[in-house]
């Protein structure tokens, strides 16, 4: 698909469609930060674009978009690299490899998505070479934690007792900062104790390390909730872009 040209006049109505549904979703943070009652900065909104063209992504950035994110990491340095031009800051969401961090660096400001001591391991050894050949600034890592009562329906993460170790090697590693936590809400169930599980957490960690006051929680299904818990990052998919394939 050609990349839609904002000067040259075309009607685009994909472009509309996407000027549509972005506003639906920023009304209804406006309307959970208000419905919230405190002086909260609005959170950050990650336009989660995995499965759909670079093309879309260039019309979310002509539509003020500047935050993006993506889980596969083929998927995301290739449209990363057709559209460095628009200066986009690249969120890594999706369970990481320890053997693609090294290209994930070159891309990512961030990855949400740590939850494991192997994958710090090798996000640190990549950003040390990143760092020397680039100059980059550091790669803000979110803790991700698991949040289930029931294993059965696992989303990823690491187990919430596991946070304080990784958040102390994230915090000791040259050219990693921590940035905070992160959760899926589980499947099929209230997301409420989950997110408000992640608040708590969010409040322990901020006691120990006060910059990662980061809470990277909230998809399309669920961002009421996550802004009433304090979120700061949402990741909002399909209530956007619509529908993908699933998920293999
Ligand atoms: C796909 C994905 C999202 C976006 O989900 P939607 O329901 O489409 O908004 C958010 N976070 C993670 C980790 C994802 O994999």
């Amino acid at each position: 698909m050609e990349a839609p040209d904002p000067a040259n006049g075309q009607p685009d109505p994909r472009l509309e469609q996407l000027r549509g549904r972005l506003a639906a979703v920023q009304r209804r943070i406006g309307d959970a930060v208000a419905a919230a009652g405190r002086q909260v900065k609005p959170p950050r909104l990650i336009v989660v674009t995995k499965f759909h063209p670079a093309a879309d992504v260039r019309r979310l950035a002509v539509l003020g978009v500047t935050d993006v994110g993506e889980s596969r990491d083929q998927e995301a340095a290739e449209k990363a690299a057709q559209l460095q031009d628009l200066g986009l800051d690249w969120h890594f969401i999706g369970q990481l490899q320890s053997k693609k961090a090294k290209s994930v660096v070159k891309y990512a400001g961030s990855v949400h998505s740590v939850d494991r001591a192997a994958v710090v391991d090798a996000l640190a050894k990549a950003m040390a070479a990143e760092t020397e050949r680039t100059g980059r600034p550091p790669l803000d890592c979110f803790i991700q934690v698991g949040l289930d009562e029931d294993a059965g329906a696992h989303r990823g993460g690491a187990a919430p007792s596991g946070v304080p170790a990784l958040a102390e090697q994230v915090a000791g590693a040259a050219g990693l900062r921590l940035a905070g936590v992160m959760a899926v809400a589980p499947f099929g169930a209230d997301p409420a104790p989950a997110f408000e599980k992640l608040a708590e957490l969010s409040a322990r960690l901020t006691a120990d390390y006060p910059g990662a006051t980061g809470i990277s929680a909230g998809m399309s299904q669920d961002l009421e909730q996550a802004i009433r818990f304090g979120a700061t990052h949402l990741r909002i998919g399909s209530d956007i872009l619509g529908p993908r394939p699933a998920l293999r």
